[in-house]
């Protein structure tokens, strides 16, 4: 009997990878997913906490696209080992801090190794759903062989919407995948991918704009970039990260920066982090719960007072009553009068 062939495939929860998995399927070919957490990854965080977009659907799409395609997913958490890829990009960032060639070139090296440390389960190669000239950093022609030969994949990475634009992979060469029913979409029209989504009756896939994560939003990397600023060193853990998906935040002085919740979503969020940060909430009116982080001198306490009182229903008022709270001490009460957006904005460095 002739050996069932096995890939794996990288998953994101987008349309394109979904669609390259299914290719396969109808081939034979068994799949199974595995899905890189990097910690920056869009998948339902803001949705989840904030009130404001309590409508939208709360769902991981790597986990909805691996079940809308029958097959296993393996997320892997790769934030430690993420930090050098964002820090270190030898080939640099695309518009924001997003190192794209760099991280397909990452996560298709961590396929590799997980192939081979599960080489009792027997996978024959790796797809991936890309499709040349669909972003302008990582996905090009010229890019597919950097990925292909830095993540050490070589012959065994097939992309299967766009294998008939590139040299035949190992797969394709010794007939476990037939390259005839393989695709050859390129550039960044979608309606390719919608054709074939509709062939094979996906409906609600995730919307195909943007990337699979916050760095190429330029507001979450001008927010970074900002923190690393503040800091003096680009050091960084999972809770900042966290923290820069949520709130307003403005840096009044360069030594620290305020998190203001937007609502009471956020609030209940940074409420989890009132033992670890400074924080300050109003107490004679609602207002949102603000973290301080960094160090916020004493004389700038009245500032942020007046900040947070600012952003509260005692934003008229003449005087709020604001609770300064420091982990390990006594909370401190104060009577302050908001400052106006204009003095909020003048103290805004960021
Ligand atoms: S958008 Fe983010 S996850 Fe996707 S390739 Fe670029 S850096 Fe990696």
């Amino acid at each position: 009997m002739a050996k069932q062939h096995k890939a794996v495939a990288l998953i994101s929860g987008g349309l394109d990878s979904l669609l390259a998995v299914r290719v396969l399927q109808e081939q034979g070919i068994e799949v199974e997913g595995i899905n890189f957490y990097t910690g920056f990854c869009v998948e339902g965080h803001t949705h989840a906490i904030r009130n404001h977009d309590k409508d939208k659907k709360k769902r991981n799409n790597a986990l909805w696209a691996a079940e809308q395609l029958g097959i296993k997913l393996h997320i892997v958490d790769v934030i430690e080992e993420y930090k050098d890829v964002l820090l270190n990009p030898k080939h640099g960032y695309g518009a924001n801090m997003n190192p794209c060639l760099d991280c397909k070139i990452f996560m298709v090296s961590k396929a590799v190794e997980w192939v081979k440390e599960n080489h009792e389960n027997g996978f024959d190669f790796i797809i991936t759903g890309e499709v040349i000239g669909q972003r302008p950093m990582s996905q090009r022609k010229e890019t597919m062989p950097i990925v292909a030969n830095e993540s050490g994949a070589e012959d065994i990475l097939l992309r299967p919407l766009c294998a008939k634009n590139l040299p035949a992979t190992k797969p394709e060469l010794e007939g476990w995948v037939d390259r005839e029913k393989l695709f050859d979409f390129s550039g960044r029209n979608r309606k390719p991918q919608m054709a074939l989504a509709k062939k094979y009756g996906f409906t609600d896939y995730a919307s195909p704009a943007g990337g699979c994560c916050f760095l190429t939003d330029k507001n979450y990397s001008d927010k970074l970039v900002d923190l690393w600023k503040g800091r003096g060193t680009r050091e960084y853990e999972m809770d900042d990260i966290m923290l820069l998906k949520v709130g307003r935040h403005l840096r009044p002085k360069p030594e620290y920066k305020l998190i203001i919740a937007r609502d009471a979503g956020e609030s209940k969020f940074l409420e989890g982090y009132r033992k670890q940060f400074t924080n300050i909430q109003a107490l004679s009116h609602n207002g949102p719960l603000t973290l301080v982080d960094g160090n916020m001198p004493d004389e700038e306490i009245e500032i942020a007072a007046g900040i947070v009182a600012r952003y509260g229903q005692g934003r008229d008022a003449a005087q709020v009553e604001i609770q300064v709270s420091i982990p390990g001490s006594e909370p401190k009460k104060i009577q302050i009068k908001p400052l106006s957006m204009d003095e909020v904005l003048e103290e805004w460095h960021v």
